[in-house]
């Protein structure tokens, strides 16, 4: 799984990790600005993307 810096598509500001006490198997990547997150499921070795412009 990469975990390299990776920059938000509308502010390329880096993502930043958030914790996730709920649900450990997934990694949550986000814009500090909340315009992009982007969900890792290690397990079923994919992601998710999640746009939050409106
Ligand atoms: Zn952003």
């Amino acid at each position: 799984m990469n975990l390299s810096v990776e920059k938000c598509p509308r502010c390329k500001a880096a993502l930043e990790v958030k914790e996730n006490p709920s649900c450990k198997a997934i990694v949550i990547k986000a814009c500090p600005a909340g315009h992009y997150e982007k969900e890792f499921h290690p397990a079923l070795e994919t992601y998710i993307e999640i746009n939050k412009v409106p």
